[in-house]
């Protein structure tokens, strides 16, 4: 491709409001635009990158049996409606006419899929009922959509983005297993060929409400990466955070027990607060939450005041569903206090309380009075509040925790999701009522499972892994093309001409060239764009080179250039 006709250009500075390394890179090399937060066009270097990924992605598919095909964006509310999303995907879009005149036409609402499960379900159903034509799986790579809050991660977190995703259909669980775990090769595949293989995790993740067992994430090390990973140094199992099983380092106190009192302390709601006033460490302090479930049961959970509950954790716990926050009127009713002084002295009976392990070996500690503007110090186990039969693992997972099964320290580090596979099980097939004949004519539940890969949030974690101070350095597989050719200025139009001769030949090779023929430009800004784009290799023809029949080769990433002939250069490309 001639650079004259690319009609975007490099930029020197990308725009203030782009913080992630990986946008301020493609805005730079003109391989993405901006459109709005999290929606960006593809340019054309960006475009031929995103559809290498996708073509990577696509083998791998149907290397596994997968079938492409590619399903609509807008759906109708239904399928939504009938597994009960509609109502709990908390990022789900809808569309309707945007005008009068429009919704004069059609004032229907649709929505803007999220993911497929609801359309693929239906589908496959019309056309597989009987055992002989299982198992089947179905795949796209297609646009989807998502109300994220604060897309800030450049292509990490699209509002509108690019999947792969694959559906897969089973008469038994054992057979669903069986292709879940091809997928997790093929996953392997798609990384190694990518070069992310080394710096990828596979990570266990919630299920969701699809299963009671793990997910499994693939992970990719990386700055920006929103997610942060627990790997257990010893067994090498890694989690994601909001189910990383933690110990937080205790507390080791050698104090006698003080006497209990209850303490004035106006308008202190919060543990910082109470902290500054008491003086000491909020690792002291206990903090107490109210939680209710559906059918307006009320829980207790308390943890030390330094960490964070993870309801994830409580949820499985308590073997609750539904669980949230009682609002100020329980907590009036149920502790007598407002907001904010809930402690666990004289709660009344019918609650059930769960203490977090970051309590254990706690003395002399502050927590909620159950009474406005006062607080409790001194609380001690045993005298003032009755030693736990069990203490859980309540709270979210921080840097410097310990894992539980080796007693070593966690290892952590920020990751990007790039994949995620889910052993959908039944969840589906039932919502639809999808069943099969069997081998007897009985009819059986189909088991699913779905399997995603996000091709543009791995663009954006290639741009952030595959750069320096200069730009991108792609690896060859993905790069927007495999050669720069620069034709540099010079006076005699000779160098011209061979570079213009030069990028006929590799063309006509099937080399993909992009090639600087720009005319007006200088030498050092035709560089510093090499280097910012990123194609693994340069070469330049100018005067100088050409007077010895050769071109100047250096490969993106390494010092040393090399001087090819010209004829070498193309027998060997
Ligand atoms: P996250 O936890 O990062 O929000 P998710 O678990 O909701 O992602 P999945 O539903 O598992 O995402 O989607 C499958 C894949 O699609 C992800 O592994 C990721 O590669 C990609 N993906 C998901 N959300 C986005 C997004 N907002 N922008 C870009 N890619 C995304
Ligand atoms: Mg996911």
């Amino acid at each position: 491709m001639r650079q004259s006709t690319l009609f975007t250009k490099t930029l020197k500075n990308p725009p203030a409001d782009e913080i992630s390394l990986n946008s301020r890179l493609l805005i730079r090399g003109g391989f993405i635009d901006k459109t709005m937060a999290g929606v960006y066009t593809f340019l054309p270097l960006g475009w031929r990158v995103l559809r290498k990924i996708e073509q990577i992605i696509r083998e791998e598919m149907d290397a596994i049996g997968g079938r492409e095909v590619l399903m609509p964006s807008l759906s109708p509310r239904w399928p939504w409606e009938t597994t009960g999303r509609l109502e709990e995907v908390d990022v789900l879009f809808a569309v309707s006419g945007a005008n009068e005149a429009s919704r004069t036409k059609n004032s229907s609402e649709y929505i803007l899929n999220s993911t497929h499960e609801e359309i693929v379900t239906p589908l496959v159903q019309k056309y597989i009922s009987g055992y002989k034509d299982l198992p089947t799986a179905v795949y796209q790579i297609q646009t989807k959509f998502r109300n994220e809050p604060r897309p800030k991660s450049g292509l990490l977190r699209g509002r509108e983005f690019r999947m792969k995703d694959l559906y897969s259909f089973h008469k038994d669980e054992e057979d669903l297993r069986r292709f879940y775990d091809l997928s997790k090769e093929a996953y392997w595949k798609i990384c190694e060929r990518l070069d992310i293989k080394e710096d990828t995790y596979i990570v266990l993740a919630s299920g969701g409400d699809f299963t009671k067992d793990y997910s499994h994430e693939f992970q990719t090390k990386c700055e920006t990466g929103e997610d942060l990973i627990f790997r257990d140094p010893v067994s090498g199992i890694c989690y994601n955070r909001e189910i990383a099983p933690v110990k937080a380092p205790a507390v080791q106190s050698f104090e006698d027990k003080k006497e209990l009192q209850k303490v004035h302390t106006p308008g202190l709601k919060t543990v910082d607060q109470l902290v500054e006033f008491l003086g000491g460490s909020t690792k002291k302090t206990v903090k107490t939450l109210l939680y209710q479930n559906n059918d307006s049961k009320v829980i207790a959970v308390a943890l030390r005041g330094d960490r964070q509950i993870d309801e994830e954790k409580l949820t499985k716990a308590a073997g609750e569903n539904g669980l949230e926050l009682a609002g100020p009127e329980l907590i009036k009713e149920k502790t007598g206090a407002d907001v904010g002084y809930a402690g666990l002295i004289g709660l009344p009976d019918d609650i059930d309380v769960y203490l977090d392990d970051s309590l254990q070996g706690l003395v002399n500690f502050e927590m909620g009075g159950n009474e406005t503007d006062y607080h409790y110090t001194n609380v001690n186990f045993g005298r003032d509040i009755p030693e736990p039969d069990k203490f859980y693992d309540l709270k979210t997972a921080e840097a410097g925790d310990i894992c539980p099964e080796s007693g070593k320290e966690y290892e952590t580090f920020k990751a990007s999701e790039v994949g995620n596979i889910f052993p959908l099980n039944i969840k589906f097939s039932k919502s639809f009522n999808y069943y099969y004949n069997d081998e007897n004519g009985e009819k059986k539940i189909v088991y699913m499972g779905s399997y995603g890969f996000g091709p543009s949030r791995v663009m954006g974690v290639l741009a952030e892994k595959f750069s320096d101070d200069r730009g991108l350095v792609w690896p060859e597989q993905v790069a927007p093309f495999k050669v720069h050719l620069l034709q540099l200025p010079d006076k005699t139009g000779e160098a011209k001409e061979k570079s213009e001769e030069l990028y006929k030949k590799l063309v006509q090779k099937g080399v993909e060239v992009l090639y600087d023929d720009r005319p007006d430009i200088q030498a050092g800004e035709k560089f510093a764009d090499a280097d910012l784009i990123g194609c693994p290799y340069r070469v330049v023809v100018s005067s100088r080179t050409i007077k010895e029949g050769k071109a100047e080769v250096k490969k993106r990433g390494e010092k040393e250039a090399e001087m090819v002939e010209v004829e070498d250069l193309i027998k060997n490309s």
